[in-house]
């Protein structure tokens, strides 16, 4: 631990939870508890239970408020919502319960952090600078994109990133899957209960997926696979009735119909503010342990940012709670630690 320490946990002791939505920035502290950096279901997860438990928690939200799911239309698989909610309306409701419990939302982008603390000091787009004794990354992680012509357009309508969510809507359907990794097979696989046909279309002749997915992709009678071949162009009016395929070999052009097209050629952890400064994996997602610590103390992720496996919105909120709960005894030992310091020298004086 470096730097003065700055606490502020009793803020609202002997208080309950505030229970009004937002609070006077001005009359935020000069080092606040902790920071929430992204505003997915990790981080909304993170900012309720910090919130509730008196940490007053400001939570800097992004480019897009809710992450991944405010772009997902339909959310079928979270607990608790038996006939499905849309993304949008479940991260609204999040950051309402966030909210609700004093959890402070900045319309923000962070630029920086410097994590040599704490405190550590964040930076925003709109050139605001905060310190805090502790940090939540859950940054997530985007789909990495064809970057084709009509892929933007047609998201949503038939263009997905996510067979979980979406796969459901494409029953006795022709889709299209592109890349050829562990994600692009597994998530054929899935769509197989669906989808009366699978296309999974690759850029090389070998897949890079392992071999145990591959056998059971290989044995399924409704995938089959285009090889060195790309996706040029998404097309259709309102929904995806068409891709166009190039072979990467011969370079010849052809329309291919589908219902749907699924892309897995990736996903980009959303990491440029800490780049460098925690330890990633290979991928560029944090590294953190069963508490959600990354390599440096005071500092948890939670949410897609560290885990590229499961990538759903009820583990990312697990993870979200977990690293809350941390951040509530790291800081809590802070505190203790800081009380004993200041104990010392009257200690010393008084056995001098
Ligand atoms: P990945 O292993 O990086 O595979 C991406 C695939 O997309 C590759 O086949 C790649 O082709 C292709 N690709 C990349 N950019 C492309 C482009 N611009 N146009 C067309 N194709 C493109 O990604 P992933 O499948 O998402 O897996 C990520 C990590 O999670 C991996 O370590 C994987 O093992 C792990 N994972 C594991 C499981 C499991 O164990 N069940 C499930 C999912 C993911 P090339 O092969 O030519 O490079």
């Amino acid at each position: 631990m470096t730097g003065k320490l700055n606490l502020n946990l009793n803020l609202g002791a002997g208080v309950e939870p505030m229970l009004e939505s937002g609070i006077d920035s001005a009359a935020r502290p000069d080092v606040e508890n902790v920071i929430i950096l992204g505003s997915g279901p990790a981080g909304w997860a993170g900012a309720i239970y910090t919130a509730r438990a008196n940490l007053r928690p400001l939570l800097i939200t992004g480019n897009e408020i809710g992450g991944q799911i405010a772009t997902t239309t339909e959310v079928e698989n979270y607990p608790g919502f038996p006939d499905g909610v849309t993304g949008p309306e479940l991260s609204e409701r999040m950051q309402a319960q966030a909210e609700r419990f004093g959890a402070t939302v900045e319309l923000d982008f962070v630029t920086a952090v410097d994590v040599n603390g704490p405190p550590f000091t964040v930076e925003t787009a709109n050139g605001k600078r905060y310190r805090a004794n502790a940090l939540i990354i859950t940054t997530g992680a985007s789909p990495r994109k064809l970057g084709v012509p009509g892929e933007d357009r047609l998201i949503g309508r038939g263009v997905s990133y996510c067979a979980t969510c979406d796969g459901f809507f494409f029953r006795n359907r022709q889709l299209v899957v592109v890349g050829g990794g562990d994600s692009s097979l597994q998530e054929s696989l899935f769509l197989t209960k669906f989808a009366s046909k699978v296309t999974i279309v690759h850029r090389r002749d070998q897949l890079r997926a392992g071999p145990a997915l591959q056998r059971r992709a290989d044995t399924n009678p409704k995938i089959e696979y285009i090889w060195n071949t790309v996706v040029t162009n998404v097309s259709g009016e309102n929904k995806v009735e068409a891709v166009t395929l190039k072979n990467v070999q011969t370079g010849e052009e052809r329309q291919f119909p589908t219902d749907g097209v699924f892309v897995y050629i990736g996903h980009l952890p959303n990491n440029a503010p800490i780049a460098g400064k925690l330890a990633m994996d290979e991928h560029g997602y944090l590294i953190t342990d069963k508490l959600m610590r990354t390599s440096v103390p005071g500092i948890f992720a939670a949410g897609e940012i560290q885990d590229s496996r499961f990538r759903q919105v009820a583990t990312s909120t697990g993870q979200g709670v977990a690293a809350a709960m941390e951040v509530e005894k790291y800081l809590a030992e802070m505190e203790d630690h800081a009380y004993l310091q200041r104990q010392e020298p009257a200690l010393d004086r008084a056995t001098a």
